[in-house]
């Protein structure tokens, strides 16, 4: 026995680009319903570094490119809603640090001064003294420069849960494995066994990784999506303090990033992507590791390592595919009959993708339904990978 459900969207994959979408489109009184195969924020979102980009790490050639336009505003746009005066209401979510920080050793400040001194540059980023530094960078053996940027960094599953508690009724926690379509309805399987069939105007296919399978289920070669591969590290043991950085290497890609978090015992973890991340996939897990350790000794050098835990995980980015081995400049969001497919590049730039499917929507005129949804069981929230006790064993 299938329970019948008539939406106007329907929505696949609960990360923060279907869950920002989920609810920009009940503010703007559509029915819609989104469908989660796993825990929400269980994909990409939960590894996200959390940092709401403005361009910076985009510009750093010295002059502006499409995806550091695109995301200038985001920091503004993101700071509104956590003061609870923006598109969504994110006060209740963690805002982890007010600003990111991007630093140089001594050995490559003239770079940096040279980039930083550039007209684009001047109004995103100030350069800190000793006394406004973030405590690492107080150390006497620091002898760099360092810059505080335009970027809040907030906990990316907290995100999460502030956006979706509202709109929990509209979220129905499936089994992937019994997604069908035919005649126009999507028939599933939800995890406590009852069985739905959904008919719809539109569907949003934001299931990150797991949008390929869903297009071909839909019978669509395009768009094609690309997956790029980070191997990012985790440390934490007697780490004294918080850090936001990014370290300016001799690329356009940071050398390292580091976010922090604490873990469920209160204590920092600290997360290290960029550079490191990107060329650690040819590395196995225990060579990163010391790639990681030698990485810190240089830039850090006063950082005392001896206590520390370690641990690597391996994660696919995947968006729409670009030409070779390119990174989208920006969002992808288009549409194709009934199907609209979503990769937001980065997790900054949800709002603004999500405001296009609005327009989507908007622009084809769909009439809204008004019949109540039945209730269903809530999925459950994705578990932060330093929570993930087995991941430390190695
Ligand atoms: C290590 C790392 C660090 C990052 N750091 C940052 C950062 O600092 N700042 C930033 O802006 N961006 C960052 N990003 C990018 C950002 O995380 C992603 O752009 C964003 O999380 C993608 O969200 P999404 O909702 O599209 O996909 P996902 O988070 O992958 O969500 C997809 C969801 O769909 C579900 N699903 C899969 N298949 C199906 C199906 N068939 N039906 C229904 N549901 C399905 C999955 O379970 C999942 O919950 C980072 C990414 C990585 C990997």
């Amino acid at each position: 026995m299938s329970t019948a459900v008539s939406v106007d969207v329907l929505i696949m994959g609960g990360g923060i680009a279907g869950l920002w979408t989920l609810a920009r489109l009940k503010q703007a009184g559509y029915k819609t319903v989104l469908l989660e195969t796993d825990s929400l924020g269980a994909g990409q979102t939960r590894f996200a570094q959390g940092i709401i980009h403005g361009g910076t790490k985009y510009a750093l050639t010295g002059k502006l490119t499409a995806s550091s336009e695109a995301v200038a505003d985001m920091p503004s746009l993101w700071r509104d809603c956590y003061k609870g005066n923006g598109q969504l209401d994110l006060s209740k979510a963690t805002l982890l640090s007010e600003a990111h920080y991007l630093w140089s050793t001594s050995s490559l400040t003239s770079r940096v001064s040279g980039f930083f001194a550039s007209k684009v540059m001047r109004a995103r980023t100030n350069e800190l003294d000793e006394s406004v530094r973030p405590e690492l960078f107080k150390h006497t053996d620091f002898k760099g420069q360092i810059y505080a940027l335009d970027e809040p960094v907030f906990d990316a599953m907290s995100v999460v849960r502030a956006i979706a508690e509202p709109v929990m009724e509209s979220i129905l926690a499936i089994k992937g494995d019994t997604i069908k379509y035919g005649n126009d309805v999507l028939s599933v399987q939800a995890q406590d066994g009852g069985n739905y069939e959904f008919s719809f105007e539109k569907i949003v296919l934001s299931a990150g990784q797991g949008n390929e399978g869903l297009l071909s289920a839909f019978n669509l070669a395009e768009p094609e999506m690309q997956l790029r591969p980070l191997k990012m590290v985790m440390l934490r043991g007697d780490l004294s303090e918080m850090v936001f950085a990014h370290c300016m290497g001799a690329s356009v890609n940071p050398r390292i990033t580091i976010t922090s978090n604490r873990d469920n015992n209160g204590e920092i973890v600290w997360y290290l992507g960029g550079q490191l991340a990107e060329e650690g996939v040819a590395r196995s897990d225990a060579e990163q590791i010391a790639q990681a350790k030698k990485e810190l000794a240089e830039l850090i050098p006063w950082l005392d390592q001896s206590k520390c835990q370690w641990s690597t995980l391996d994660i696919d980015r995947a968006e729409v595919k670009k030409q070779g081995t390119k990174r989208p400049d920006t969002f992808y969001a288009e549409h194709k009959d009934k199907v609209i497919t979503v990769w937001p590049t980065k997790m900054a730039l949800s709002p603004l993708m999500a405001e296009t499917v609005l327009k989507i929507i908007n622009d084809e005129k769909i009439s809204c339904a008004d019949d109540e949804l039945p209730s269903w069981s809530k999925p459950s929230y994705a578990i932060l990978p330093w929570n993930e006790e087995q991941r430390w064993l190695m």
